[in-house]
């Protein structure tokens, strides 16, 4: 069942939407109970957890072996933590977790047609797994988005169009196609989320049926402290694990909407100028999910941390040197890391985890400009 937490109508899983008629994200009614006994341990991907995913039992999963991926640990600055290598997904970032339950579903309704807004790497998710289940996909992209970018969306077969103007014209112009055709959506609907709580049952399986006391991402959106928050939930109830999580959300002080809501004690996103951000995939100046995130992030006990651009560079290049080639939004979970290392907030024996999201291989063209001067190229 899908809910609209603004005007509380339902809607029926049988039915194709992507929003309430009144404008808002939905959300889904979560009858799940996570059973141990109900892993298909044969699958390593996000479906062994399927039993908890929101898809009727006939719905034939769309997949690219996404999910389990490796969880390494580090000596991080002097700390032991663990990286989560979610950029092993198969387009190279987290998303496809999210994206392979929203594009099964939009199979079993039969949509044959989709719309999408976004120049990263949601739009090359998406691409990727319309490609595999044999759906026509459309991304809309701001005129002046990277070509680096676009390559891996166009050659998935995708049809981009170009909008000229700003990142808001761009939504504006999917959402005049989304009247005739779907909007797949990763912030409005909720199966995206529901996807990417396979994040947590994951970590919790592999470390041994616990839960990290803290674990670091990056946040623009919000879909992985929602899904993590969800995820966990659902542990703790099946009496799995006997602690949620603290979620330190990380940001990019160029674009900190949340973090600084989160400082000011307030409910909503602050409204912020955007300035130029390398971390452009958590660039989001208007969440739509943003009271829901700092809701989680807080019933966590967690906290906001935003960090430089300068910080996030150091970070990447440690990154690389550790083997973790990664692109900048990535790198901001680390520079945060970095800096409670620094503080000494990290206590020896803490179980620290920090998500990296997307591959560096997406941004070939951005680090060459990053690093051309320190690079024999
Ligand atoms: C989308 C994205 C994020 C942020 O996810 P949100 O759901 O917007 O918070 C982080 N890292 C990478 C690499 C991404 O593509
Ligand atoms: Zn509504």
């Amino acid at each position: 069942m899908f809910v609209c937490p603004r005007c509380g109508k339902r809607y029926p899983a049988q039915e194709p939407h992507w929003r309430c008629t009144c404008g808002s994200y939905l959300n889904w009614e979560r009858p799940a109970r996570f059973d141990r006994d109900s892993i298909v341990l044969s699958d390593y991907s996000i479906w062994r957890y399927r039993h908890v995913l929101p898809l009727a039992p006939g719905v034939e999963p769309v997949s690219l072996g996404e999910g389990w991926t490796p969880l390494v640990p580090v000596d991080w600055h002097g700390c032991k933590i663990f990286f989560k290598l979610d950029y092993l997904c198969p387009s190279g970032s987290f998303k496809d977790r999210g994206t392979a339950v929203l594009v099964s579903q939009l199979k079993a309704w039969g949509i044959e047609k989709v719309v999408e807004d976004s120049s990263g790497n949601a739009g090359a998710s998406l691409a990727t797994y319309a490609a595999r289940a044999g759906i026509d996909c459309t991304i809309y992209v701001p005129a002046t988005a990277s070509r680096g970018k676009l390559v891996q969306i166009a050659l998935a077969g995708a049809r981009l169009v170009r909008v000229p103007g700003s990142r808001e014209d761009t939504t504006r112009a999917v959402l005049k196609a989304a009247e005739t055709t779907f909007y797949a959506s990763h912030n409005f609907s909720p199966l995206f989320v529901e996807g990417v709580k396979t994040l947590a049952l994951e970590l919790a399986e592999q470390l041994g049926w616990e839960a990290p006391e803290r674990i670091i991402i990056p946040v623009g959106n919000g879909s992985l402290a929602l899904g993590l928050a969800a995820g966990f939930r659902l542990l703790k109830d099946a009496g799995l694990v006997n602690r949620m999580p603290r979620l330190i959300a990380v940001q990019s002080a160029a674009c900190a909407p949340l973090a600084a809501a989160f400082a000011a004690g307030r409910d909503e996103p602050v409204a912020v100028a955007k300035e130029q951000t390398i971390a452009e995939g958590i660039a989001s100046m208007s969440p739509p999910r943003g009271r829901d995130v700092l809701s989680a992030v807080r019933a966590s006990g967690g906290s906001f941390i935003a960090v430089a651009e300068e910080e996030i560079i150091t970070a990447l290049a440690e990154l690389a040197a550790c083997g973790l080639y990664v692109e900048p939004t990535s790198a901001a979970a680390a520079a945060a890391l970095t800096k409670l290392a620094a503080e000494g907030d990290i206590r020896p024996g803490e179980r620290v985890v920090a998500v990296l999201t997307g591959s560096g291989l997406k941004a070939t063209d951005k680090l060459l400009e990053l690093f051309a001067d320190k690079l024999p190229l």
